[in-house]
């Protein structure tokens, strides 16, 4: 499970705004020097440089659009390529970037797949970051390949590691690789995360660095705690439990491939590189810290279901479960208690194709199939997750929760323990969720 105790190399992905400006990248340059094992870099395309500014992935895409239209792309493609060969003048760069700009420009006139044009952010600024580090540019189409279904092939992992195996430094661009036709195929959005877990995967890095704009992943939102503290260390469980219910750091699919050789994440800011960041590992070793997290969402809805005996009516659950899947929704969690069973559904799976309420129709259905004592649908619900491995072992830690909110007169509607020991979920009101969050945040930060 573990990386091989010889490998001291680390990964180190930079997101978009670490590489917006040439100011940002002397930032990335200044990182890269400063340790001799940053030998392999994975960057995005330049994100935005501030609030107004436009992610050049997103005009790239625009791009395609316009050409799909057969009109010219103007000053949308001139804005791109200026971006481009300014931050390469700014750095003093002897990159002359205008023949692969002009072939990316004359194949999307010609009609390239969006996949392509999207691609080019990365794959024209790793030549620009593979310049700036004195490093090798290795295009992702060579050694980041797709099977049939879109998936990624495990022949990957060899080829990163075969062109890779010199001593010195590597640029490989995030976000695609090559489809088993021959294309150039994209991750979804956010996705050179995904390529720097696999390329970490490949080399069996020590480390895969995550460098962004933020030193790590904080305990709560912090729109609601201002003064939320970063999580220090956190494992690969928790944090999926903490970014299903809306903490968003890294793209989900990054997390399989460094999990799989127990490779850690550090989540970085390439703003302030003296911050030691978060840890996301296999283990750890909760000490004081029970609680690592929380997270919380609104919009969802409880249908709960009261008939007296139904723990022994056989195959009661199932035909509850029946009836959402009869109508194409999925559901989030189903607390039970003797004689009652609650689902928990999300409002949006709750919306037909034609944009009305599948809700009447479940009610219905219910009646009409399980004959309830008692149906009761309670909307405008909140859930939050209380995250941290093996709190539900460490005795006291559900009383705190639950005094923590009494005191502060949120309502608990529903209490999910989850299977996983992970974390403790409650439903409260919309209206109290960010008061519950205070609560809960104060009594275990
Ligand atoms: N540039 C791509 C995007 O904007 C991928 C990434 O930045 O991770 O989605």
């Amino acid at each position: 499970m573990s990386p091989s105790p010889a490998s001291s190399l680390k990964i180190a992905k930079f997101g978009g705004t670490s590489v917006a400006t040439a100011a940002q990248l002397r930032k990335v340059q200044a990182i890269i020097d400063a340790d001799p094992q940053r030998r392999v870099i994975v960057p995005s395309a330049p994100g935005k440089a501030d609030a107004k500014d436009t992610k050049v992935t997103d005009l790239l895409y625009l791009c395609q659009q316009i050409a799909a239209q057969g009109q010219p792309l103007g000053a949308v493609w001139d804005g791109i390529a200026k971006r481009f060969t300014s931050i390469a003048s700014e750095l003093g760069l002897k990159l002359d970037l205008r023949p692969v700009l002009d072939e990316v420009r004359t194949r999307i006139e010609q009609g390239a797949n969006a996949d392509y044009a999207a691609s080019r952010g990365e794959a024209i600024h790793g030549r620009v970051v593979a310049a700036l580090l004195g490093a090798e540019y290795v295009d992702a189409a060579d050694v980041v390949f797709f099977d049939r279904a879109g998936r990624l092939d495990a022949k990957t992992f060899a080829a990163i590691k075969a062109r890779c195996s010199g001593s010195g430094r590597y640029v490989i661009p995030g976000f695609y690789g090559t489809a088993i036709t021959g294309e150039i195929k994209t991750f979804s959005r956010g996705g050179s995360d995904v390529t720097g877990a696999i390329v970490a995967n490949a080399m069996d890095a020590a480390i895969y660095e995550n460098w962004t704009d933020v030193s790590g992943v904080l305990m709560t939102d912090p729109r609601v705690v201002a003064e939320a503290k970063p999580i220090a260390e956190i494992t690969y469980r928790e944090l999926r439990e903490l970014s299903y219910m809306g903490a968003s750091v890294l793209h989900e699919e990054a997390v399989f491939p460094v999990r799989e050789k127990g490779i850690p994440i550090n989540i970085r800011n390439t703003n302030r590189p003296e911050d030691p960041g978060t840890r996301i590992v296999a283990e750890r070793d909760p000490g004081h810290q029970v609680v690592v997290g929380i997270a919380g969402t609104k919009g969802f809805t409880v249908i709960n279901i009261e008939k007296a005996m139904m723990n022994s009516e056989i195959g009661f659950g199932r035909r509850v479960l029946d009836v959402f899947e009869h109508l194409g929704i999925s559901f989030e969690h189903t607390p039970t208690g003797i004689d009652t069973m609650s689902v928990v559904v999300s409002d949006k799976q709750l919306i037909g194709a034609d944009k009305a309420s599948k809700l009447d129709q479940v009610v219905e259905d219910i009646q009409a199939t399980l004959k309830p004592d008692d149906l009761k649908v309670t909307p405008g619900m909140a859930l939050i997750a209380t995250v941290g491995q093996g709190m539900n072992h460490a005795v006291g830690t559900a009383a705190r929760l639950f005094t923590a909110l009494a005191k502060a007169r949120v309502n608990v509607r529903m209490i999910d323990q989850g299977s996983s020991e992970q974390n403790i979920i409650v439903g409260v009101e919309e209206a109290e969720l960010a008061q519950a969050i205070r609560a809960i945040y104060n009594e275990f930060a």
